[in-house]
């Protein structure tokens, strides 16, 4: 019997793949992880039917979501990620040399040790890191106690429903700003600038109100709805779109270069009308 996962995109779109095999599922206190091993995408992670990352275009998402913000900052070395209990942002951002903390908060200690275990080239070096420390724990908790302690904050969330909604909230953000140092900057994954305009209109709106500073970038990643997805950064004092020259990567990458970087920002007509 053929096996297929569908993924409802919206109410009247679905995006459906030929899975092998189901490699491991379980319904935990906040949400419904699946690890699904695909024809043609690979390992695929799911929560409560929604694609959150696959081997086959998960560095597009890792790469742009972490080096985008982490080159902008000419010396990150406070960070901070919410979410990303798969582990592909955090092996981003410690190929950064001159950190001295990464701290990581994720609600959901059943994703983090499910990834650990089925998807370990997303977590490639990161027991032996020095500087990681997870904490299993709200990320909303986690940042009303923090201040002005970070350079960099990665908000690597799931979609603004379920354990992931109030992720995507002015008070998240008011508190986001608070928990930065006073040259400090943000990034948050935006969803779709096709089938998630309003959400994408009002974060810049609020982000717009706090930072200074508030871009949004794209990157082509063919797994997510709509293939083309956003990403937002509230900074307090650096361009974002100016990568910090002073430093490039020092380490191979497949998608991220300071040419990526710099046109990730270079937005078409029908994406910028929903940040003017
Ligand atoms: N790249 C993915 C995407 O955009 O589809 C996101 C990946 S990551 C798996 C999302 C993570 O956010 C999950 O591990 C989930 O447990 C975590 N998460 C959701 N709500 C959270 C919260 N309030 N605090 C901390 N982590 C949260």
């Amino acid at each position: 019997m053929e096996l297929w996962i569908t993924e409802q995109q919206n109410e009247n779109v679905n995006f459906s793949c030929r899975v092998k095999k189901t490699i491991y599922s379980e319904k935990t206190d906040f949400q419904e992880i699946e690890i699904l091993e695909t024809e043609y995408f690979g390992r695929m992670m799911i929560l409560d039917g929604v694609i959150q990352t696959t081997a086959f275009d998960e560095f597009i998402y890792h790469e742009m979501i972490v080096h985008v913000p982490m080159f902008t900052h000419p010396e990150p070395q406070k960070v901070l990620v919410i979410g990303g209990g798969d582990g592909g942002s955090v092996r981003e951002i410690i190929r950064h040399s001159g950190l001295v903390k990464v701290d990581w908060i994720d609600i959901d200690g059943k994703v983090i040790e499910a990834c650990k275990k089925y998807l370990p080239e997303w977590n490639h070096m990161i027991q032996d890191s020095p500087v990681v420390e997870l904490q299993i724990r709200d990320g909303l908790a986690h940042m009303k106690e923090s201040h002005g302690q970070y350079d960099v904050i990665v908000v690597d969330c799931s979609d603004p429903v379920g354990p992931g909604e109030l992720l995507f909230r002015y008070d998240f953000y008011k508190d986001i700003s608070g928990a930065l140092k006073e040259d400090g900057l943000f990034v948050q994954q935006t969803e779709s600038p096709f089938y998630h305009r309003d959400l994408i209109r009002r974060i810049q709106k609020d982000v717009g109100s706090l930072f200074p500073i508030t871009r949004l970038y794209t990157a082509n990643i063919p797994t997510y709805p709509s293939g083309l997805h956003c990403f937002t950064i509230g900074s307090k004092k650096y361009e974002p779109s100016k990568p910090s020259v002073a430093r490039v990567p020092d380490f191979e990458t497949r998608c991220y270069s300071i040419e990526t970087h710099r046109a990730s920002f270079l937005l078409p007509k029908y994406v910028k009308e929903l940040v003017e």
